[in-house]
């Protein structure tokens, strides 16, 4: 699930390795290692910890070699510690692997294995399939690249590797299923990453492995082909990301620079997709379907983490503008629930990744039985936009802060345009309220620029509340998605233990935790529920909790109740959650960072969630 760095050339592997793992980084990982090839020599080096550790431990070693590969492992089977961490060798100590996901049937593979005589290090299901192709490499006397295609016919699971031999120093092998493979192709050098990150400084023409298909990178050759033997013509395409997007810029962290982007990422996931003047409104990727969501007698969309919190916005928009029942799935139950599916069904499949490995599977079950799938992602070229039949990209950039910041405005703005593309096909909404929306939709990023500007107030705010050990976010109507994210936030990188509720519910169970320590952040902007989120304020007030309310500027009301207040534009509202969620994030960040937490890589978070 996490880094994958190869490379093979004229170059020396090591720094290029090393650095790229750093650029991995932000998906979230325990553990790294190289392996290198130096005069038919195979070292490896790997240890628990972040990359600096590995660095720190390789130092003074023989680091040379034209050909290596590296790994940030997310453990899945074994503890975190440094025999499990990758590179893995087979049973001779020729060949050596690196591996993303989990080998499903590793378990009775390892028995069949240890009868032969195989002897494991580890306890993970890698080591297991290295000492497998190898099993079947001398049984079957086939070369490398044969094994490995024998081998993985046998595999359940999911996987990216790269392989290694010591018996041949111009060889690399790569493969993958349902965990990305980016083959960068260079002048005489390849670089083979799980994205493109670390590839784009070295060259912008790479090549995206497909499902069950293997790379061959022999003597400068690049050779593709399929588990079933089928040989490809590898598609080389060109690299649209820039190094700058993929770098700090001069902020602490990444999560920092990400929450500043919105204005500009939220505007360039609208970007040529509407004209407010014109009243123009076009989703290239919905047109060919437009009639498919017309007619949908239902909408399920399926998400996982935050995704699903833009999906729950989605349900609200969808159903108020558009008149569609919509369903919001968590993929990972939808999947394994036998769910009901009609051909008339549409399914919107949101992922920042665009590899969250639950949502492809959700997808596919879906396309078996029919229905339409439209996919909602960032990541260009990934998985789910290539299973999906349409979609939109977000186009909110790189994000490489594990907890998701301006991918969710993205993705609220894009699912804001397609629900008002298809209310205007099916006339459920007026040409009047249709212009509104579209002009309040371009006057967003300026809103969010004037709450950026509060970051003071609120890191004030933020060092008020560091010590609390638990927080309650309450929301009704729209603002309901947007305590939950904001909940989700303050756990995923301050480990403070947040609960996002609708704020009615909270006097049938949790009102029973309020006491004077404890901090109720609540959206309580102007709108439809205003009145309603007024008495619940009054609640939590009784119980004497601590009431951090966000209001629309100018609030009178709520001022005099809440202990603290931060003040959003007012906008409509069904375009709340773009403003209302920038503090939330915001008051996050700077708790775990008086905290002393890892803000960009918190603990036991990836970013890119491949594994089920
Ligand atoms: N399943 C493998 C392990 O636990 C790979 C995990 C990963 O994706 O990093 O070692």
């Amino acid at each position: 699930m996490c880094g994958i760095v190869a490379y093979i050339g004229k170059r020396q592997a090591y720094p290029i390795i090393v650095k790229g793992l750093q650029r991995l980084e932000y998906r979230g990982y325990d553990s790294a290692g190289v392996a290198l090839l130096h005069q038919g020599q195979m070292n490896i080096y790997k240890k628990a910890g972040k990359v600096t550790d590995l660095i720190k431990f390789a130092e003074g070693k023989e680091l040379n070699g034209n050909i290596g590969m590296g790994h940030t492992r997310w453990a899945t089977h074994g503890e975190p510690n440094d025999r499990n961490a990758h590179p893995h060798w087979s049973e001779s100590t020729i060949f050596s692997i690196i591996h993303n996901g989990i080998i499903e049937n590793y378990a009775a593979l390892k028995e069949a294995l240890k009868s032969k005589g195989h002897t494991f290090t580890s306890d993970t299901d890698t080591e297991v399939l290295i000492h497998f192709i190898e099993d079947i490499y001398y049984a079957e006397k086939v070369s490398l690249e044969e094994a490995v295609r024998l081998a993985l016919g046998e595999i359940v699971g999911a996987y990216a590797i790269v392989i290694l031999s010591k018996q041949d120093p111009h060889k690399l092998i790569a493969a993958r299923r349902a965990s990305p493979i980016v083959v960068g192709v260079g002048t005489d050098e390849f670089f083979v990453a799980s994205d493109a990150s670390p590839i784009v400084e070295y060259t912008k023409n790479v090549v995206y492995l497909n499902d069950n298909e293997i790379a061959l990178i022999d003597n400068g050759k690049l050779t593709v082909k399929t588990i079933e033997n089928q040989v490809k013509t590898p598609y080389i395409q060109e690299l649209e990301l820039q190094l700058e997007a993929i770098e700090k810029g001069g902020y602490d962290h990444f999560m920092l620079k990400e929450i500043y982007e919105q204005p500009r990422s939220i505007w360039d996931s609208m970007r040529g997709r509407l004209d407010a003047k014109t009243g123009h409104l076009r989703m290239g990727g919905i047109a060919e379907f437009e009639g498919k969501f017309a007619n949908a007698k239902r909408i399920i969309i399926c998400a996982c983490g935050t995704s699903w919190h833009a999906g729950l916005v989605a349900e609200y928009l969808l159903e108020d503008l558009c008149r569609i029942p919509v369903e919001v799935e968590y993929a990972s139950e939808f999947r394994y629930r036998n769910p009901v599916l009609f051909e008339d069904d549409v399914v919107i499949a949101i992922s920042q990744s665009g590899e969250t490995a639950d949502t492809l599977a959700a997808i596919e079950l879906a396309k078996q039985k029919g229905a339409t799938i439209f996919g909602v992602c960032n990541v260009v070229g990934a998985s789910i936009p290539r299973a999906t039949h349409a979609g939109a990209y977000t186009h909110a950039g790189p994000e490489i802060g594990v907890a998701s910041t301006k991918a969710f405005t993205a993705q609220v703005a894009v699912l804001t345009l397609i629900a008002l593309q298809i209310a205007q096909k099916k006339g459920t909404i007026t040409e009047t309220r249709f212009r509104t929306l579209l002009t309040e939709l371009e006057a967003i990023p300026a809103k969010v620029e004037a709450v950026l500007k509060q970051n003071d107030a609120i890191k004030e705010l933020a060092a008020r509340y560091v010590d609390s050990n638990n927080a309650l976010y309450l929301g009704r109507g729209y603002g309901f998605p947007v305590a939950l994210e904001g909940a989700l936030k303050l756990k995923e990188i301050s480990y403070i233990h947040a609960e996002g509720y609708p704020a009615a519910e909270m006097k049938h169970g949790p009102i029973a935790l309020i006491d004077d320590a404890m901090p109720v952040v609540v959206i309580a902007t102007k709108g439809a529920n205003f009145e309603k989120v007024v008495s619940n304020i009054q609640e939590v007030k009784a119980r004497k909790g601590r009431i951090i309310a966000i209001v629309t500027e100018g609030d009178k009301e709520v001022r005099t109740m809440a202990d603290h207040v931060i003040e959003i534009p007012e906008t409509d509202d069904i375009l709340v959650p773009l403003v209302s969620v920038i503090p939330l994030q915001l008051f996050s960040y700077h708790i775990a960072v008086m905290r002393g937490c890892n803000v960009d890589q918190p603990r036991n978070l990836a970013k890119s969630v491949t594994v089920e």
